[in-house]
């Protein structure tokens, strides 16, 4: 079954995401416009040299979503408060987002505590 991306809301500084298999995910806005795909937020490689990562300056309003649309059955484009909507995130790509983001919170109910045993 693939991915797909049921429902996107901003809840205060956070991009709530549900998805077909049931799971969720929280984006913090500021880290996902950093992660923008496009062209002109992460470089583009031109096949002889290394990918240069542009520098990108972003403004309060850069972490602000607008509003969004889905693309196909694959992506997610953000407009951002300053204008920025040429990224497409795929939604393979916001799940290793989510995961990349904070592995720590995600281990399972104990986090690394021991239990006592019954
Ligand atoms: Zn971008």
């Amino acid at each position: 079954m693939p991915l797909v991306l049921l429902q996107a809301t901003v809840i205060g500084d956070e991009l709530a995401l549900s998805w077909n298999d049931g799971s969720e995910a929280y984006l913090k806005l500021e880290p996902l416009r950093r992660a923008c795909p496009c062209a002109s937020c992460q470089g583009e490689a031109d096949g002889i040299n290394p990918v240069q990562k542009p520098v990108v300056q972003y403004r309060p309003e850069s972490f602000v979503l607008q509003s969004s649309v889905l693309v196909g059955n694959y992506g997610f484009q953000p407009t951002w408060g300053d204008g920025h909507r040429t990224g497409i995130y795929a939604f393979d790509y916001l799940k290793k987002l989510y995961f990349a983001g904070d592995p720590e919170s995600k281990k399972g109910c104990c986090g690394g505590h021991s239990h006592p045993s019954h």
